[in-house]
């Protein structure tokens, strides 16, 4: 287990589309485990997500972290992610682990249905609403090397 570097924009990395698992690996759940660890203990700990590319792996894959009502992390690890429907429209102020001090405005569906795999290799389908929905949209640009200020302008100038 691994706490890894987050990329930082305006890193080449970012902007790589990231290639589908094939294959369910020992390595690849370990990226699975290194990448949790990473949201959960390299951040500032006010993170939801965490995108493949942003620790410079080209490969289609995020996790999510969120406390549930009861109190507890629950993380979700979201491999070869599809969207499969969506609905509602809000626009809320992002933030990225790429970006840091940056937030911009972004419109986005606020309930989505999303086809994934499990490091198992289990297929999963699962709805999310609210931040979960946001995050996991938000992290899907990142595996298609889409960054939030694609999206609209920041609220401070970037130097790059
Ligand atoms: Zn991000």
């Amino acid at each position: 287990m691994t706490i890894r570097a987050i990329l930082q924009y305006p890193d080449p990395c970012l902007r790589e589309c990231a290639e589908p698992v094939g294959a369910f690996t020992d390595a690849i759940g370990e990226l699975c485990r290194d990448l949790v660890q990473t949201l959960r203990y390299g951040t500032d700990g006010r993170a939801v997500g965490l995108a493949a590319t942003q620790v410079g792996v080209p490969l289609r894959i995020f996790v999510m972290e969120a406390t549930t009502k009861g109190g507890k992390r629950q993380s979700y690890v979201c491999i070869n992610p599809r969207l499969q429907s969506e609905s509602g429209e809000a626009v809320n102020a992002e933030g990225c682990l790429s970006f840091p001090d940056v937030t911009v405005r972004v419109r986005r569906a606020t309930r989505i249905r999303l086809a994934y795999e499990q490091p198992s290799g289990r297929h999963t389908t699962r709805m999310f609403e609210g931040v979960l929905a946001i995050c996991a949209q938000h992290e899907l640009d990142h595996l298609d090397g889409k960054l939030m200020v694609d999206h609209g302008d920041p609220d401070v100038e970037l130097s790059a």
